[in-house]
């Protein structure tokens, strides 16, 4: 149920009326809008009917119930968009993400300076590197090249999730070390995939958003896990998982304490053969009404070929997307993992040029 306050409501109404709501068995979650603050009462709907009796509080101006399963992530609760803050840390502070690395210049650490990247503002942001981490010169190297292109934050697999047991399951905790190098060198933040609930922690202290996988949307204990580390989470929609589905996994971590949820839609599983997956760019309309959190979406994953790359950039940026999440690698034939998806540095740059004056067209910048 939604508790819509009257406008002005001072703070010991709002926790008067919390107090209520946890009495009754409910966890309140409160919202301080531009106008008024509504309060969503969160927990089993079964005797959902009792909050209803706060209608009689002066201060309360309806009790609504949330029409949608998902209840934290839905718009009904949260009409305007939720903007998640990225990374940011002076030059030269000593590092909190992972107190273990050494540290060099007698404490001080040498670091390009790093303003914090907003998902879901006007700003459309690009996330661009490799698949997989592979060695220290590839991703300095790519790190480089996508942030001179414009990209905002580096993407990189340390753990990779692979069909085949065969295949390079990537560098582990040492190509998390790397991604931390490559931010400090270049001052992007960094996104990273986390695989198991107990690698959440290593992860969280090299990373500044932890990726969930396709493969792990519906991993609940893991979505529980990222929930608990409070670090930005990049959720990626499952191959054959419904919007409403998708949406349900972001509660989980919604419901767990950690707003900073930022939606990816990077293809589903069809009929047609000739891309890799289908990427369902009517996801992104449908979730950013069903919903408060920014959509990104990952062309390369949802395509599968570098070809088709840059087209379906463009048509997600065009239906509103909030960023991109995109494969970048020096030498796409030597990949370790989806070369054949990956763009060169250079043909990255173009598309970057293509995408401000798509962005600007549409009164957006990136
Ligand atoms: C990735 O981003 O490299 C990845 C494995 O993505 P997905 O989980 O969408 O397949
Ligand atoms: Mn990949």
């Amino acid at each position: 149920m939604i508790i819509v306050l009257q406008a002005g409501s001072t703070d010991a109404e709002v926790t008067d009326v919390c107090n209520r709501i946890t009495a009754m068995g409910y966890r309140p979650h409160t919202i301080r809008g531009e106008l008024r603050t509504v309060i969503g009462a969160i927990g089993d709907d079964r005797d959902k009917d009792d909050l209803r009796t706060l209608e009689s509080l002066e201060c309360v101006e309806s009790v609504k119930p949330i029409l949608q399963p998902f209840k934290l992530a839905s718009r009904e609760v949260r009409p305007s968009p939720t903007v998640v803050v990225v990374g940011g840390a002076a030059e030269g502070e000593p590092s909190q993400t992972n107190p273990n690395e050494p540290v060099r210049n007698s404490g001080t650490r040498i670091a390009a300076s790093r303003s914090p990247v907003e998902v879901g503002g006007t700003r459309i942001v690009i996330m661009a590197g490799p698949c997989s981490v592979e060695s220290r010169s590839q991703v300095l190297e790519v790190a480089q090249k996508v942030k001179a292109a414009g990209a905002t934050v580096l993407r990189g697999g340390a753990f990779k999730p692979r069909t085949s047991p065969y295949a390079f399951q990537g560098l582990e905790e040492e190509g998390l070390k790397l991604l931390a190098e490559a931010r400090r060198e270049t001052g992007l933040p960094v996104v990273t995939e986390v695989m198991e609930p107990d690698k959440v922690e290593v992860v969280a202290a090299h990373a500044d958003i932890l990726q969930v996988g396709a493969r792990n949307v519906q991993n609940f204990s893991l979505l529980r896990r990222v929930a608990e580390c409070g670090k930005p989470v990049l959720l990626k929609r499952g191959m054959a998982t419904s919007i409403q589905e998708f949406l349900l996994s972001a509660e989980y971590i919604l419901t767990g304490g950690n707003p900073h949820v930022i939606l990816c839609e990077r293809g589903i599983r069809t009929f047609e053969t000739s891309t890799r997956f289908t990427l369902d760019l009517n996801a992104v309309p449908v979730m950013k009404r069903l919903s408060h959190l920014p959509v990104m979406v990952d062309p390369s994953h949802g395509t599968g070929y570098w070809e088709y790359v840059e087209p379906m950039a463009r048509a997600a940026i065009a239906c509103g997307a909030d960023g991109l999440l995109i494969e970048v690698h020096p030498r796409p034939a030597e990949a370790l993992s989806d070369g054949p998806q990956s763009l060169k540095p250079d043909r990255f740059a173009t598309l970057m040029t293509g995408l401000r004056r798509l962005a600007e067209a549409l009164d957006r910048t990136i």
